[in-house]
């Protein structure tokens, strides 16, 4: 099929391109037959609320083969990276803290490649913005023009801008809350818009407007000297979350 290239806007030849890189959710799949969930909760309106049950992975005609290929040198880092698929880790956990319960809350990670993990985040973000396949909230254009320019030329922008808290969300067991994608929804900092989506237990929160927040607040992102804090939250203490997930599981019955 031809078309036009969302990352490069050329009139090329379209793959059939998956929207998450497939090691995203890999976890996800049941043994047979291979599927996964994806929720979609909308908490103003749940008659809106659905589920689709997939087979294999979501996938569109977003890229031409070139974007696709550009795409994935980002892919394999993060694969390796934090989802640990090959031995070529590199990043390393550096001070791991815990709570006085002894449950670990944070982890310090240094020895990331700062272009290569951020160019993935900014491209799992734009591909999330402009995919048809999830229920994305709508994003002002100016901001996915931006994000666009900087994947297509593989610049990582500063570590302020399009800022990603990355979260590991647990129930209160221990056990990590995977197994489903929760569709993109839009929370508010006083501050700045942000994009959530929780994929097989591990939540992306994008700043859209990260400049404008404080230091404090820039603590957790991915640092131009390649450390970055990962947090490890419980379900529950984010109620907004614990809400669209219950909303979504009381659904699925
Ligand atoms: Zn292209």
């Amino acid at each position: 099929m031809t078309g036009q290239c969302k990352l490069c806007e050329h009139e090329k030849e379209l793959r059939r391109s998956h929207i998450l890189p497939e090691f995203m959710y890999q976890n996800l799949y049941d043994a047979s037959p291979r599927r996964f969930y994806t929720l979609n909760v909308d908490l103003d309106n749940s008659d809106e609320s659905k589920r689709k049950i997939e087979q294999k992975g979501i996938r569109e005609y977003l890229l031409c083969g070139n974007c696709e290929v550009q795409l994935s040198k980002y892919e394999n880092y993060a694969a390796e990276t934090i989802y640990a698929k090959n031995l070529g880790n590199k990043a390393i956990i550096k001070k791991a803290n815990k709570t006085p319960d002894q449950q670990f809350f944070s982890y310090e990670y240094e020895g990331f490649s700062y272009p290569d993990f951020k160019i993935f985040l900014l491209s799992i973000l734009w591909r999330v913005i402009v995919s048809k396949s999830f229920n994305t909230p709508e994003v002002d254009e100016n901001i996915v023009e931006k994000i666009r320019l900087a994947v297509h030329k593989e610049d990582p922008l500063d570590f302020d801008d399009f800022g990603c808290l990355l979260q590991i969300i647990k129930y209160k067991n221990g056990k990590i809350a995977g197994g489903f994608i929760l569709d993109p929804y839009l929370t508010k900092d006083e501050r700045s818009p942000i994009l959530n989506i929780l994929i097989d237990g591990f939540m992306y929160s994008f700043y859209l407007n990260s400049k404008e927040l404080s230091l404090d607040q820039k603590e957790f992102f991915l640092k131009k000297e390649g450390t970055m804090v990962i947090v490890v939250s419980i379900l529950f203490t984010d109620t907004g979350l614990y809400e669209r997930i219950k909303a979504a599981f009381d659904f699925l019955k």
